[in-house]
């Protein structure tokens, strides 16, 4: 894979909130989707975005390929401010997203090969030309000859596939995958992750890989970033955190998947409101090692080491404790 160290995504403190309502005739209130969010996304690499469903995992996505704009902060692409997506923007067909129903984002009237090629269009591509590289783009998926059909023909893998040929269709910078196997059985979910290896391999988009599910996340990403109630609560590589989870709340997604592990105090409790969310460290009305200090003071990120940082009190104290007894 071409994975360079070159920052081709920095978000820096970006937010994103919403004012909703929630009765007829109540007052409107701030919904803080993406809290002060900074990260960064290296070119040809995947980087995991993981958390409980209502996060704000898919507002930092849409954030992140400019469907949304930003209430507070910046995103740059290539250095540059990130403009609205669209069809006047510049980064058009440079940054694509899949996400986890294909149907709905499929035109149900066009037949695949033109869904495919669709992103051609803005090249101006003669149209012979375009479907000849959409049908080709369909044999590497394994839909050769199936581009005269309709998507409702196709059955839920089938149309993730479509979903992956036409994202790479325009070689993009950045692929966004936003709960892309979530629906899909567990061995057609094995399928669809290998295509996206093996289109990495070929086009060297990077990943933005959103997902709730730790075990696919840690089968695709290099590095990882832990969110909840929409703030970053944890970054760094997906080997660390998967051998030494320096924040609790990491630690209970990890002990979360394949069952309740024994070693790590399961999570427990609701997420709170992110209408009505809690002071200081937002995890501490569901944290096991929660002090005084949790309730009122929102943790500083600290480096634990380079690429590996965290926002927790006590997550130092922790991390020498693990990495001490093994
Ligand atoms: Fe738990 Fe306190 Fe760390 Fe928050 S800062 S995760 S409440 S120990």
């Amino acid at each position: 894979m071409s994975q360079t160290t070159e920052r081709i995504l920095v978000a820096e403190s970006v937010s994103r909130k919403f004012l909703v309502r929630q009765g007829l005739f109540a007052k409107k209130k701030t919904l803080t989707a993406v809290d002060a969010a900074s990260f960064f996304l290296k070119k040809g690499e995947c980087l995991g975005l993981v958390g409980e469903s209502g996060c704000g995992k898919s507002t930092l996505g849409r954030l992140s390929c400019g469907l949304l704009q930003p209430t507070q902060g910046s995103i740059l692409f290539c250095g540059t401010p990130l403009p609205p997506a669209g069809a006047g923007s510049w980064a058009r067909g440079r940054i694509q997203m899949i996400f986890q129903d294909p149907f709905s984002s499929l035109n149900p009237r066009m037949t695949v090969q033109d869904a495919v090629a669709e992103p051609l269009t803005a090249r101006g591509i003669p149209r012979a030309e375009r479907i000849q590289a959409a049908e080709d783009m369909l044999a590497r998926v394994g839909l050769k000859g199936t581009g005269k059909r309709y998507p409702h023909e196709f059955s839920g893998g089938q149309r993730q596939r479509i979903a992956i040929a036409r994202s790479v269709m325009t070689h993009p910078d950045i692929i966004i995958c936003d709960e892309a196997v979530s629906a899909l059985d567990a061995s057609v979910q094995a399928q669809i992750l290998n295509l996206l290896k093996d289109m990495q391999e070929e086009f060297s988009p990077a990943y933005l890989f959103i997902s709730h599910d730790l075990n696919i996340v840690g089968f695709m990403c290099q590095r990882i970033l832990v969110m909840y109630l929409g703030r970053l609560l944890e970054e760094g590589p997906t080997e660390e955190l998967f051998r030494h989870p320096a924040h609790p709340y990491t630690e209970a997604l990890l002990a979360a998947r394949n069952g309740l592990d024994a070693s790590h105090p399961p999570l427990t409790g609701e997420i709170p409101s992110p209408l009505d969310p809690p002071a200081g460290c937002a995890f501490h009305p569901r944290c096991p090692y929660r002090k005084p200090l949790c309730e009122e003071t929102m943790p500083p990120w600290t480096e634990l080491s380079p690429g590996w940082r965290v926002r927790c009190h006590v997550a130092q104290q922790r991390v020498s404790c693990s990495q001490r007894s093994g």
